[in-house]
């Protein structure tokens, strides 16, 4: 390795500080040395290459690729969870509490997040320094805003593959965060193993903006606010949701989904909560729901990227940089339909590429 440092030098229990501060400082490391820097649990190291996930730089993309497939074999036996639920319901209040939970229970976790509105407010959750504060501040977890990208698919791409770098760098919860009220549910579910939605009492899910798609997906419910004088209305709105759920169509894992009450503020529930992923977790292992479910997301990115990577070069294509905006004229002028509008820029890419 050309910056003089041993690998045993960063690893964590063993790094000399000095050192380890400079090699978080150089410019640029080598694939091997990312590889190695996240293996070795280093913070600064995993935070850089997700960043370089997140770059819109053709080398950056290759080498975090690089990097994620070097990850790959080294995942974690981890546990992926989605949470979700509408703004103000009390999701990192929620989180800050399974993540002391889970730390004190001797766990490493990692917090991402999709957000598809971060475009628009530079990162409207987790990018508050201010959110988690307690969790920020905890060496077992590591804690990551919502990437920001020009489409959702985007958004998610970025931080499936975030997942993996947590993953090989030990932490083995991963909690992925979103705001319930749109598509990025979907895209959360098809990379966590376990779906949360937290409610808040005395609300039906149509005042919550809660869409029913969103209630099918929930391994669980947990009505969050279950204290003072919310108490009688959370329990009240755990009986009816229990109720309701008996309407949607069962799982396909087999799993009947969990209703509970907690309190994010006060701590209560959070244990059995977390209790109830682990049951979840043994039980979708017996059944092989687990690792079959794994599979079919992993098939899911292959297909998302094989898209993604299509429109990248198609778009970055020096011809169909040249010809795409006269052509897009002509469309918008009505002398040549969008149909052959597209046939033509198709041929002229695959006529280098075919
Ligand atoms: P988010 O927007 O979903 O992340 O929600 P926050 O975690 O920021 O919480 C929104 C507000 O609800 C804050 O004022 C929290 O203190 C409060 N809150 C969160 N959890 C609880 C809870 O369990 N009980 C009560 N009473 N308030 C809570």
């Amino acid at each position: 390795m050309d910056h003089g440092l041993r690998t045993m030098d960063y690893k964590k229990h063993t790094i000399n500080p000095a050192a380890r501060q400079q090699f978080n400082r150089r410019k640029t490391l080598t694939v091997d040395e990312y590889v190695e820097g996240i293996r070795a649990g280093n913070r600064v190291v995993l935070s850089r290459a997700i960043t370089l996930i997140e770059s819109t730089r053709t080398d950056h993309y290759e080498q975090a690729q690089e990097i994620i497939a070097a990850c790959l074999s080294h995942a974690s036996a981890s546990v992926r969870v989605g949470v979700t639920g509408t703004p103000g319901v009390g999701k990192s209040t929620f989180i800050e509490a399974l993540g002391k939970h889970v730390t004190d229970a001797g766990h490493r976790i990692a917090v991402l997040a999709i957000d598809p509105t971060s475009q628009v407010t530079r990162g409207s959750i987790l990018g508050d320094k201010t959110r988690m504060a307690n969790l920020a501040t905890n060496e077992n977890a590591f804690i990551r805003p919502s990437p920001a990208g020009d489409s959702l698919g985007g958004v998610a791409r970025k931080t499936r593959e975030a997942i993996v770098l947590c993953e090989a760098a030990g932490y083995d919860v991963v909690l992925v965060e979103t705001v319930g009220v749109g598509q990025s549910e979907t895209a959360v579910h098809s990379m966590v193993d376990f779906f949360l939605l937290l409610l808040l009492p005395g609300a039906g899910d149509e005042l919550q903006g809660i869409k029913r798609g969103i209630v099918e997906m929930a391994d669980l419910i947990a009505v969050n606010k279950a204290d003072k004088d919310k108490l009688k209305l959370a329990q009240q709105a755990r009986r009816e949701y229990k109720n309701a759920l008996h309407l949607y169509p069962a799982k396909p894992s087999g799993w009947i989904p969990e209703v509970m009450t907690c309190s994010a503020l006060e701590g209560t529930g959070i244990a059995e909560i977390w209790e109830t992923i682990q049951r979840y977790k043994t039980a979708m292992q017996e059944n092989n729901f687990w690792i079959s479910n794994r599979e079919k997301q992993a098939t899911f990115w292959l297909y998302e990227s094989i898209k993604n990577d299509l429109h990248r070069s198609f778009f970055t294509h020096k011809k169909i940089k040249e010809k795409l905006s006269q052509v897009e004229a002509n469309v918008a002028a009505g002398k040549l339909s969008p149909f052959k509008g597209a046939e033509e820029l198709m041929k002229l890419f695959l006529m280098d590429n075919g």
